[in-house]
C-alpha cells in the first residue's frame, strides 16, 4: 500500500515542539520535519531539521518555505500563529498543504476570553460565574457591588499573564485599571472578565479533535507558580504530572458528557467546528468540574507529560483529525504515568540571562526524556541557554512515585549556572 509521506512544517520553539517533534518522528508517516525556529533539542532530532531563514509569524514567507521544501502538512505549535489566522492562510495560499489546527475563528476560544465564556454560557457548559466589561467605569461599579472574590482576565492574548487573582477589593480595582486604563496588556485588555474565583484542584486535559469526535490524553497537573509549595509569582508552568489519580473514570466520564463533547458540538453549530489540539483547563470544585479556560493547542508543560503516555501514532491521528475521520480511531496509552520537572534560568520568572553554557547528559534509561525549550547550539556546535524556561526533565514509570523520582534523577543530567526547578513536582498526588 501506498502510505502519505508526511514532510511537516512545525512552528515554534518550546518544550512542547520538541516533545510534538519527538513524537512525530516516532511515526512510520513521517518523512522529515522542518522545525521553524526550533531549538538545542529540535536541532539533533532524527529526520528534524531547524530553520531560521524565516520567521514564525511571516505567513507569506512560511508558505513560501513549505511550497518551495516540497512540505505537505503543517503543525503550529502556539496558539499566536493560530489566533492570527495561520490556518486559513494556508487553505488559502497552499490548500495542498494540510494543517493540524482550528481556524482563525474557533481560535478564538483562546485568544478572547470574553468570547469563550460568552460561548460556554450559550451552551450551558459549566463555568465560573462572570460579567464582560470594555468600559472601564462600569466595570469598576460592578466591582463595588459583588460581595465575592473575583478573578480578573484581560480578554485578548497576555503571554499567559492577563489573569489577575487579587485578595482585595484595592487590588481588584487596581489590577482593572493596569489591564483597562495603563493598557499593561496593549489592546488585548481593551476589555475584561470579572469572574468568580474558583476553589478545588485544577486539572487540564489535552483532547485531539476534528470537529465531531474527540480523544483525550491523560489529565494532567500543572504547577504554575516558580515556588516549592505553590508560593511566588506565577509561571508559564514549572512541571506536571499524568494522569492525575483526583481524576477518577467518573470524573472523566462527566466531564466529556458536560464539557468536552457539548465544547466541540458547540463549535460545530456555530459553524467553526475544531479541528487540533483542544486544552481544557478545569477546577474540579464542590459543585462539580467547571471550565477555567480553553487553549487551542497543546498545552506547554503538560505535553512533555502527556505525548510519552501516547501508545499510538500522532502523525495518524493528526491526519485523521484534519480529515475528519477521527470516530474511525482509538488512543491506546500506555498503562504508565508520567512527571516533567521545568529547568529555569535564574531569575525567571522576573528578567533573566540568556547564552549561559550549558551542559545535557543523554539519559541512558528509554523511559527518561530530556525535552529543551529555552536553548540553542552556537555555530561551534555549543549548547547555550535561551529562555526563561530551559529545558525539562520528564519520565514515566509504573507508578507516579517511580516517574516523579526518575525525572529528577533526569535534572541531574542538566547543568547550567543558577538553575533553578521546583523540588516538590506531584506533592499533592503523592501526600
Ligand atoms: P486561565 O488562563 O484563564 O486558565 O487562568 C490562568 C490561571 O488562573 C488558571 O490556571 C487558574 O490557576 C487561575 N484561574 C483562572 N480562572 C480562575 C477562577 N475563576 N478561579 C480561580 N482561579 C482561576
Amino acid at each position: 500500500m501506498n502510505e502519505p509521506r508526511l514532510r511537516i512544517l512545525l512552528i515554534g520553539n518550546g518544550g512542547r515542539e520538541h516533545a510534538l517533534a519527538w513524537k512525530l518522528a516516532d511515526s512510520r508517516l513521517v518523512e522529515s520535519i522542518h522545525v521553524v525556529p526550533g531549538n538545542g533539542g529540535t536541532a539533533g532530532l532524527p529526520k528534524c531539521q531547524n530553520v531560521t531563514s524565516v520567521s514564525a509569524e511571516d505567513f507569506p514567507g512560511l508558505v513560501k518555505y513549505a511550497k518551495d521544501n516540497n512540505l505537505n502538512f503543517c503543525v503550529p505549535g502556539p496558539e499566536a500563529p493560530l489566533v492570527a489566522g495561520i490556518v486559513g492562510y494556508f487553505q488559502e495560499h497552499a490548500p495542498a498543504i494540510r494543517c493540524f489546527g482550528p481556524s482563525r475563528l474557533a481560535a478564538r476560544m483562546e485568544g478572547s476570553k470574553t468570547f469563550s465564556k460568552d460561548f460556554m454560557k450559550r451552551h450551558s457548559i459549566p463555568t465560573a460565574r462572570y460579567e464582560n466589561f470594555s468600559d472601564h467605569d462600569l466595570a469598576s461599579k460592578h466591582l463595588d457591588s459583588i460581595d465575592y472574590n473575583v478573578v480578573i482576565k484581560a480578554d485578548g492574548l497576555a503571554a499567559g499573564k492577563g489573569v489577575i487573582i487579587p485578595t482585595t477589593k484595592e487590588e481588584a480595582q487596581a489590577a482593572l485599571k493596569e489591564i483597562m486604563l495603563d493598557k499593561e496588556f496593549g489592546s488585548a485588555g481593551n476589555s475584561v472578565v470579572i469572574e468568580e474565583c474558583l476553589e478545588g484542584d485544577e486539572i487540564s486535559i489535552l483532547s485531539l479533535s476534528d470537529g465531531k469526535t474527540i480523544l483525550s490524553l491523560p489529565p494532567a497537573q500543572d504547577h504554575k507558580r516558580i515556588g516549592d509549595g505553590d508560593t511566588g509569582p506565577n509561571t508559564g508552568g514549572m512541571g506536571t504530572y499524568a494522569p492525575t489519580p483526583i481524576a477518577t473514570k467518573p470524573l472523566l466520564d462527566e466531564i466529556e458528557r458536560t464539557v468536552l463533547q457539548p465544547s466541540i458540538d458547540g463549535m460545530s453549530k456555530e459553524g467553526f467546528a475544531f479541528c487540533g489540539c483542544l486544552f481544557t483547563g478545569l477546577m474540579l470544585t464542590k459543585d462539580g468540574p467547571k471550565v477555567l479556560e480553553y487553549n487551542v493547542r497543546f498545552g506547554d508543560p503538560e505535553s512533555q507529560s502527556c505525548l510519552p503516555l501516547l501508545r499510538s501514532d500522532l502523525a495518524e491521528l493528526m491526519v485523521a483529525c484534519c480529515d475528519g475521520t477521527l470516530a474511525s480511531h482509538t488512543l491506546s496509552i500506555w498503562p504508565l504515568s508520567a512527571c516533567t520537572v521545568v529547568v529555569a534560568a535564574a531569575g525567571y520568572p522576573g528578567s533573566y540571562p540568556k547564552g549561559t553554557p550549558m551542559t545535557v547528559e543523554e539519559p541512558k534509561r528509554e523511559d527518561m526524556y530530556i525535552f529543551h525549550a529555552g536553548t540553542s547550539v552556537s555555530g561551534e556546535g555549543e549548547l547555550k541557554t535561551n529562555g526563561g524556561r530551559v529545558i525539562a526533565a520528564t519520565a514515566t514509570g509504573k507508578t507516579l512515585r517511580d516517574a516523579v523520582d526518575r525525572a529528577y534523577r533526569g535534572v541531574k543530567l542538566i547543568r547550567f549556572e543558577g538553575m533553578q526547578y521546583r523540588r516538590d513536582i506531584a506533592y499533592r498526588a503523592l501526600r
